[in-house]
């Protein structure tokens, strides 16, 4: 029987992935795998974020009986947009922070002498975390994680590197144009991605009636054979497979991670997009080439990839 992980061992690490309404942390092992996680509500604010990072901080290195300062470090994962050479984020609205704030320093005050914290994207963290799950290794180097939550955008691993961009704006496929003249978007553009894509036009499109989360109704009421709901999945997948088109082209990425709160529906929602990839390929031998439908897949539903991604950046896997 092989001995129990030591928790006072090196290469131990802590990953906070904020979100707008939860914090999800995990300890992550030498090994890569989480020896446990811990979820809490999100506490807005500069404050808020400081405590909830915090308390998730000790709860996990408390239990396993590491000390904070034996960690090889944490990592924080927050909706905003981050300079991780000063640990700073800012326009971090859905979390209550908007101008720019150390969190990084704070929370490694809190946490006391010999803490090491690192801030990143909450998009990056995701994608590093994504890299992490998908076998083998030598396929981990150039990988999109596309979300699909209330809004659209994509955190980029190129060549094994996070791609951040010289504005931090790297992945926002969100705001590029998919339909002419189309639906208006808040960022002043019409017919953006977003609009047709994401979790948020889902919801305009086929409201819930029944409390349960939009795209999981729409599917089962598409699967079921509805043909107005055939006709806003289809509609839909056609705009996702759009964005992995858009992400495979200007990249060449060996995967497109599907994750943010669409993706779970599962199985269902990676057949449509495949399917609306597979119509397009139809008419044009240099997209087939391309192979785009092998090369989506659904973030895993076992391992919180925001978190563990965090963790990477918290032991110092990128720089
Ligand atoms: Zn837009």
């Amino acid at each position: 029987m092989p001995a129990a992980p030591d928790p006072r061992a090196p290469g131990w690490s802590v990953g906070v992935d904020i979100g707008g309404t939860k914090v999800l942390a995990v300890l992550l092992g030498p090994d890569g795998q989480v020896a446990r996680s811990h979820r809490t509500a999100t506490l807005p604010g500069p404050d808020g974020l400081v405590a909830s990072v915090t308390t998730a901080v000790r709860a996990l290195t408390g239990v396993h009986g590491v000390p904070v300062d034996a960690l090889a470090g944490t990592g924080i994962g927050v909706p905003g947009v981050v300079d991780p050479a000063t640990g700073t984020v800012e326009h971090a609205v859905n979390v209550g922070v908007e101008q720019r704030f150390g969190l990084a320093a704070a929370v490694a005050s809190m946490l006391g002498a010999g803490a090491r914290v690192r801030l990143e994207n909450d998009l990056n963290v995701a994608v590093l975390g994504a890299a992490h799950t998908v076998a083998p290794p030598s396929a981990r180097r150039d990988l999109a994680f596309l979300a699909l939550g209330t809004g659209v955008a994509a955190g980029l691993l190129l060549d094994g590197q996070l791609r951040r961009g010289s504005r931090r704006a790297a992945g926002e496929v969100g705001h590029l144009t998919l339909v002419p003249d189309g639906l208006p978007c808040k960022c002043g553009q019409h017919g953006c991605v977003e609009q047709y894509a994401s979790g948020g036009a889902l919801d305009a499109a086929w409201p819930s009636t029944d409390g349960r989360p939009a795209p999981l109704v729409l599917f089962e009421a598409a699967a079921s054979g509805d043909p107005r709901a055939v006709e806003v999945r289809d509609r839909f997948a056609w705009a996702v497979a759009g964005a992995v088109r858009i992400l495979v082209l200007t990249c060449d990425v060996d995967h497109v991670v599907i994750g943010g709160g669409v993706s779970g529906v599962g199985d269902p929602l990676l057949d449509a997009v495949r399917a609306a990839l597979a119509r397009e390929t139809l008419a044009s031998p240099f997209l087939a080439s391309l192979r785009l439908a092998d090369r989506v897949r659904l973030a895993p539903r076992d391992v919180p990839v925001g978190a563990v991604g965090a963790a990477l950046v918290g032991r110092g896997e990128i720089v």
